[in-house]
């Protein structure tokens, strides 16, 4: 199966992408995650240098980087079969260089997981994670973001689209995810 999740930051996808990784045995690849590993002390890479501005900052990563990263990361032999993609796409077009690279291969993606949250549940839950791009300016920047880029994918995607009520407990979302893709 490949999925993309897509939902606002905070909506709880990285936590919901680990689990439902482990329960439909599939990579989980977080574009977000790939940067963090490129910064990490001592073993910062030019790419992570290049990538930091913009997270420190809420901006997207410049489509050329982000789409070669997630290139390179398909290309390994975890994800042939299948994978969940978390945080990439983030706007159309990365949506339509990932349509471009998995026709190559003669892939498609196969479902979209929107993750719906109130927004001020969303500035409150990220106010309390501490990660250093979640100061309250970054978090609100970032909330813009995903209107203004990310939240048109929705449409794009059209009926491939399960949109998902993420507020409740961990359990409770993982099985609703569960149960919409199985019943599809
Ligand atoms: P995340 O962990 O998904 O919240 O991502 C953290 C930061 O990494 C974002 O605020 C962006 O700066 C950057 N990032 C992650 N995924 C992408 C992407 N698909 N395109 C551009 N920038 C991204």
């Amino acid at each position: 199966m490949r999925l993309v999740l897509v939902g606002p930051p905070g909506a709880g996808k990285g936590t919901q992408a680990v689990r439902l990784a482990e329960r439909l045995d599939i990579p989980h690849i977080s574009t977000g995650d790939l940067f963090r590993a490129n910064l990490q002390s001592g073993a910062e890479t030019p790419l992570g240098l290049e990538a930091k501005r913009y997270m420190d900052a809420g901006d997207l990563v410049p489509d050329a980087v982000t789409v070669a990263m997630v290139r390179e990361r398909l290309a390994e032999d975890d994800a042939g079969k299948g994978f969940i993609l978390d945080g990439f796409p983030r706007n159309l077009s990365q949506a339509s260089s990932l349509e471009q690279l998995l026709t190559e291969r003669g892939e498609a993606i196969d479902s979209v997981v929107e993750f719906q949250v109130p927004e001020e549940e969303l500035v409150q839950r990220l106010l309390g994670r501490g990660r250093n791009d979640d100061t309250e300016d970054v978090i609100r920047r970032r909330q813009q973001v995903y209107r203004d880029e990310t939240a048109p994918l929705l449409a794009h995607y059209g009926d491939r689209l399960i949109t998902i009520d993420a507020v409740g407990s961990v359990e409770q979302i993982t099985d609703r995810v569960a149960d919409a893709l199985r019943s599809r």
